[in-house]
């Protein structure tokens, strides 16, 4: 399995480049559906210890920061790719909630809806075209998130102990990825630190499912120190 998703980390890295070669920067005939109206979400850590950021808070603070002149391909190009990467979280947390009934998900689910909507924001912001179309579960414009799904939700649904470690290697790609889309434009990267944060989050929690059910966890795409620094830290509060 290790094997299988290192060589998606590599496709990853190789299709943000091309969308970064190939993007205009800018579609201004396309409008921007979000994906799913913003929902009420508890700004109290619940009792799985997730602290999902609060939609309006995230909202609300984005609202204070002005945006760029303009937005580079490379940004646009990051924009979209975790546009999709926060529905395949959502997506695929909802599906494994159904198939296990597990509160965990459906509570993470929520915070990765807060995720895809402020990314829809800044998409809509900068007229960058949004891949999302649908927000059908596990319908994606970039083919690499529809065989993304497809192989966690089947990995997901042969265990419980294979669902939880779903969850923390997506949330262990999601946190290479903000890792590597550093953008210099403040509203984006706010919305980054908080989707950062966010992950940080739900991968503690995966790990505390993961270790009740006796299992452990090897990162797959951070290193060691740095997944062991998430783990030792303690749940935290959103910055908005
Ligand atoms: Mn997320
Ligand atoms: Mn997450």
């Amino acid at each position: 399995m290790k094997i299988t998703y290192r060589r998606h980390a590599f496709a990853l890295i190789t299709v943000s480049l091309m969308l970064a070669a190939c993007s205009s920067g800018s579609d201004s005939s396309d409008t921007t559906v979000p994906l799913v109206t913003s929902t009420t979400v508890a700004a109290s850590s619940d009792t799985e210890g997730v602290t999902p950021i609060t939609p309006n808070g995230l909202t609300a603070t984005l609202s204070t920061v002005p945006a760029s002149a303009s937005v580079s391909s490379a940004d646009a190009a990051g924009l979209i790719w975790m546009r999709e990467a926060e529905k395949l979280a959502h997506d695929v947390y909802m599906t494994l909630g159904n198939v296990w009934g597990s509160n965990v998900f459906s509570n993470i689910s929520q915070a990765e809806n807060t995720h895809v909507s402020a990314v829809g924001t800044l998409l809509d912001r900068y007229d960058i075209k949004d891949p999302i179309t649908s927000s059908e579960v596990g319908v994606f414009t970039d083919p690499t998130f529809t065989k993304l799904y497809g192989e966690l939700v089947a990995t997901g649904s042969k265990s419980l102990v294979e669902a939880m470690t779903v969850g923390a290697v997506i949330e262990d790609l999601d946190i290479m990825d903000l890792q590597r889309l550093v953008s210099t434009s403040p509203d984006i990267a706010i919305v980054y630190d908080a989707l950062e944060l966010g992950s940080r989050n739900h991968m503690r929690a995966f790990y505390r499912q993961l270790q009740r059910l006796g299992a452990d966890y090897t990162p797959t795409y951070i290193s060691q120190a740095a997944f062991d620094a998430i783990i030792a830290g303690n749940m935290e509060q959103g910055p908005m």
